[in-house]
């Protein structure tokens, strides 16, 4: 599928023909020209000539079925990955990626292993979603929820992570609420700043994982450019601009970053009123191990303690590599 070259084809139509167009793309989710059929059928063919719908797709489901990763073949042969996650509640949560790859080099993370590519384009972050839509519409149900919690850096792709944002909340298209979109950074300040000025109901996750800049800096290479004192201060501003508590991502890992004292140091750095955190067992990439359930649990009370809000994130996906951290395209060479 290259959507990009849809809308090179669409450029000189009429607008009405193109939000046609689109709204079957993106609003029914039709996989192939031949089911539009207000358009004349010779458009249709043209269509066809020129641009595929199908997208190109390994899926994995897990055994319990509530996680699917779906593999997904770009035009240039590169492959990312996007989950999806059934909670028991009705939601359907899809993971998107937004870069092959990563540069930002956080220890615990299998996508940092391998580097950054490149950008996807918008076209190629909304195929994700658009992957899911197609499934779930197969069984009268539909997209829910998106959290840019795959694989990439969001604020590295910025424009095209909020042109998808848009798509994704516009009514005319998927029409999801963009309360039901999440953007987790691991804090590139400046992504921050500017998200604060969008104007967006999104929802915006930090990846802390660790409230010193000692702890910090030694697993996420990103603390030297920006330590905590000017995260949390970016941190702080939007939530003044935007009014919605952030979401604190905090990897529990073994002895690193689990201790009472991590809590003490976590309620000196953030306000339980603008904070509340989510607590992300370690799915293991090699370096760390796992925080001991115990400890997990303990951690948790003395957080709730001091006034915060303490979600714990459910595993999904771990069978079939789709857990948090664990997105990986290894199969580069197929
Ligand atoms: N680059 C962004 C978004 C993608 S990572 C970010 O870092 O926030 C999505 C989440 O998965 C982040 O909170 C990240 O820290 C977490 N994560 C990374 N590796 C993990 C692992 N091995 N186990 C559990 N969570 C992990
Ligand atoms: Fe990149 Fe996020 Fe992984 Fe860090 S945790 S390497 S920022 S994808």
């Amino acid at each position: 599928m290259n959507l990009e070259r849809l809308k090179e084809v669409l450029e000189g139509m009429p607008a009405f023909r193109e939000k046609q167009i689109m709204q079957f793309i993106f609003k029914n989710f039709v996989e192939d020209f031949d089911e539009m059929l207000s358009l004349p059928k010779d458009l249709r063919e043209e269509l066809k000539g020129k641009c595929s719908l199908k997208i190109i797709a390994e899926e994995f489901v897990s055994d319990n079925k509530d996680t699917v990763k779906a593999l997904i073949s770009l035009e240039d042969g590169e492959k990312i990955e996007a989950v999806l996650m059934r909670h028991d509640d009705g939601r359907n949560t899809v993971c998107v990626s937004c870069q092959v790859g990563c540069p930002m080099g956080c220890a615990f993370c299998a996508t940092g292993k391998m580097g950054l590519t490149r950008n996807l384009t918008m076209f190629e972050i909304l195929e994700q979603v658009l992957f899911f839509a197609r499934y779930l519409k197969k069984e009268d149900s539909s997209v829910t929820n998106v959290v840019f919690m795959g694989m990439g850096e969001p604020m590295l792709n910025y424009d095209n992570v909020i042109g998808t944002v848009r798509m994704l909340n516009d009514k005319n298209y998927f029409n999801i609420g963009a309360r039901h979109i999440s953007i987790s950074t691991c804090g590139l300040i400046e992504g921050i700043k500017k998200l604060a000025e969008e104007r967006l109901q999104v929802n915006l996750a930090i990846s802390l994982h660790s409230p010193t800049d000692e702890k910090r800096g030694a697993i996420m290479p990103v603390n030297a450019k920006y330590p905590l004192k000017v995260l949390v201060e970016a941190l702080n501003d939007y939530y003044e601009k935007v009014g919605r508590k952030i979401m604190v991502e905090y990897l529990m890992l073994d002895g690193v970053n689990d201790t009472g004292e991590d809590v003490e140091n976590l309620a000196k750095l953030l306000s339980k009123e603008r904070f509340f955190l989510n607590l992300i067992l370690y799915n293991p990439t090699g370096n760390f191990s796992p925080s001991k359930g115990p400890n997990v649990k303990k951690f948790k009370e003395l957080l709730e303690k001091k006034g915060f809000t303490v979600t714990q994130r459910y595993r999904f996906g771990r069978g079939i590599k789709a857990a948090c951290g664990q997105l990986v395209t290894e199969d580069k060479e197929d």
